[in-house]
């Protein structure tokens, strides 16, 4: 089945069109890469694929039914960009985020053994556990991210789409988060992952699209690398090109307040 696809779709703000004649289709399982320059259209995108937009024209269906008529909300979850942002000042601790994943199931409130069990196991599979009784704002930027994935995996989300999720992170937790995000792939959840680096969605995602308004390039990671297509959608800036290769460099944790050391 596929999960996302989208036909011919366009989408302006006000005059200002952003997404200009989109069609793809995201296989169920598939972990797509979505990349482009700054202002390319990538969360607009994203956004429309979700249902939380809907399209001047064209089509969007999320596991087949036009997307913004889509109900079964616990099978997609969406992290967005300052999600972990506002989680900062939530005093609210791990367990009761991650719960929140099965709050469409109760209504009224009780949670059964089985919800239980499934935030634990959630808890369990992105490795922060340890973590389940501290207030979310006392984590660290990558631990966050981890609690608002495991959120999803209690809900049993199929589709997770996430937008520059370790954006504040610093190298090695960028690169285990990555890595998590390729063992839930492996174990078949499909991922819709915007990442402004491209040297480390192409090493993680398995297909890539690549946007500038219109698509510029829509397959294989490893394909990718070989077309033109970086060149064409990102214009002659050797700097974002350059950049690309050096993404370990210039990274630094926007994260003072953090405490690191416990997951
Ligand atoms: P990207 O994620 O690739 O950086 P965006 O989808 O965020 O691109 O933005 C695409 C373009 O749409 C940009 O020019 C941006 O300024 C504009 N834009 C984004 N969100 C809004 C909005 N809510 N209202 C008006 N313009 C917007």
């Amino acid at each position: 089945m596929t999960a996302v696809s989208l036909d011919d779709v366009v989408f302006s703000y006000g005059d200002v069109p952003v997404v200009d004649g989109v069609s793809l289709d995201v296989p169920e399982g598939d972990f797509l890469g979505l990349v482009g320059p700054n202002g390319s259209g990538k969360s607009t995108l994203l956004t429309l694929m979700l249902g939380l937009q809907r399209p001047d024209s064209g089509e969007v269906r999320l596991f087949g039914e036009p997307a913004h008529e889509f109900a079964d909300g616990e099978r997609v979850a969406y992290v967005a960009q300052d999600v972990t942002k506002t989680a900062r000042d939530m005093p609210i601790t791990v367990r009761e985020v991650v719960r929140m994943g099965r709050y469409p199931r109760n209504l009224f409130g009780r949670f059964s053994a089985a919800d239980h069990a499934a935030v634990d196991d959630a808890l369990e599979r992105v490795d922060i556990f340890d973590l389940a009784d501290r207030r979310v704002g006392s984590l660290s930027g990558g631990q966050r991210q981890r609690v608002f994935v495991a959120r999803a995996l209690a809900a049993e989300t199929e589709l997770l789409a996430l937008d520059e999720p370790t954006v504040a992170l610093d190298a090695e937790s960028r690169e285990s988060f990555y890595t998590l995000l390729g063992e839930l792939n492996d174990q078949g959840m499909t991922i819709v992952l915007v990442e402004h680096d491209i040297g480390v969605v192409t090493a993680r995602a398995s297909r890539i699209a690549c946007l500038n308004k219109r698509l510029f390039f829509h397959g294989p990671s490893d394909d990718f690398a070989d077309s033109d297509a970086l060149a064409a959608a990102y214009g002659t800036d050797q700097r974002v090109l350059d950049h690309t290769h050096h993404h370990h460099d210039a990274t630094v944790s926007s994260d003072e307040n953090a405490t690191e050391g416990q997951s």
